[in-house]
């Protein structure tokens, strides 16, 4: 982190502000862990703060410190639209491209408050006036971690605590992701410390699954192909099989990893129909060198990082499975 950020941001923070702090659209752990925890910190410090969900979010978050002060635009468009109009400061967490808030970009585009952008995805855009930006750092989390630290350690509370380990957690794979350094461990155990209950956070993140999700897991798993002489899988879900697990949101997290469990595979992805938006949500996991950012970026209009990235199809799923076999021949070269 550069220490002008840190210098800028306190001239930003002098005195109280009104601040709306946002996560992506389909907020997960690292987008609601960060903007919980800023608006933990910034609350302490006597600011009006408010965190603004584009949409709903998965349940398995909704035990986190202060998520029931959330407002969800879906279901207060006029009181959020009025926050995001007035607010001095506008914090986008966890993204750094607006159309990753979808239903709020027109609306914080045009707002006159000062944008501050922290997060760690690839390819920034350029309409923050103060950025912390670094693609290196294992999760948003993180970030906000090192912010706080530089800005009041002291203030590091069990609520603050449980939010950012949430975030370091979901985004490392439960730390074992390459961007998991020694600085994160470090991290965790100060944050410890100050009282997350790394057991406990685990079970409500990972064992608070339903029967229907596991049944929908056994069915992505059956759909699993393979792609021959190559090191990549794909998995399909279309909306009768959803239907027919009572999908909820979230259900479907994680299940994209299980491709790179398989020994050799290097390039995992997953297709889900979602009928009512009239789209394909693609999501892309690599291991090594293989960068499914690009990928996305250059075939689904979507992006990510370097192992991890999505993107979207507006095409039928026999039509987007095609376009991504397609696409898949065209990057072989690289698995050779
Ligand atoms: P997931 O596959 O879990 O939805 O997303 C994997 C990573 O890619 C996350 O860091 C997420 O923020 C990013 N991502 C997912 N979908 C999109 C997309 O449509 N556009 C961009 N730019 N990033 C995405
Ligand atoms: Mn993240």
């Amino acid at each position: 982190m550069e220490k002008s950020f840190i210098t800028d941001l306190k001239k930003y923070l002098i005195s109280p502000k009104k601040i709306v702090i946002l996560p992506h659209r389909n907020a997960d752990g690292d987008a609601l862990g960060s903007t919980l925890a800023w608006y933990h910190f910034l609350s302490q410090k006597g600011h009006e703060a408010v965190v603004i969900s584009p949409n709903e979010y998965p349940s398995f978050l909704k035990w986190l410190p202060g998520e029931n002060k959330i407002l969800k635009y879906t279901q207060n468009p006029s009181e959020v639209q009025e926050k995001i109009r007035h607010a001095d400061m506008i914090f986008t967490l966890d993204f750094n491209a607006l159309d990753r808030i979808q239903e709020l970009t027109d609306i914080v585009s045009k707002a006159p408050g000062h944008k501050i952008m922290i997060d760690h995805h690839e390819a920034p855009e350029d309409y923050a006036v103060l950025r912390y930006s670094d693609t290196s750092m294992s999760s948003t989390c993180e970030m906000i971690y090192n912010v706080i630290k530089a800005l009041d350690e002291t203030a590091i509370n069990k609520e603050i605590a449980s939010c950012l380990y949430t975030g370091i957690m979901t985004d490392t794979g439960s730390f074992r992701y390459s961007a998991t350094t020694s600085e994160t461990h470090q991290a965790i155990s100060h944050l410890i410390q100050a009282g997350a209950d790394g057991t406990e956070i685990h079970q409500k993140i990972y064992d608070s699954a339903s029967f229907n999700r596991l049944k929908l897991l056994g069915i992505t798993l059956s759909n699993l192909q393979q792609f021959p002489d190559l090191p990549i899988v794909f998995m399909t879900l279309n909306q009768e099989e959803l239907i027919s697990c009572d999908y909820q949101k979230g259900d479907t997290e994680g299940f994209v990893n299980y491709g790179l469990s398989l020994e050799g595979i290097v390039f995992s992805c997953i297709l889900i129909e979602n009928k009512n938006e009239g789209k394909i949500k693609m999501s892309f996991r690599s291991k090594g060198t293989f960068s499914v950012n690009d990928f996305a970026r250059t075939y689904f209009n979507g992006g990510g990082h370097h192992n991890a990235a999505g993107g979207m199809s507006m095409d039928s799923m026999e039509d987007t499975v095609a376009r991504f076999k397609n696409a898949v021949k065209e990057v072989a070269d690289q698995f050779q």
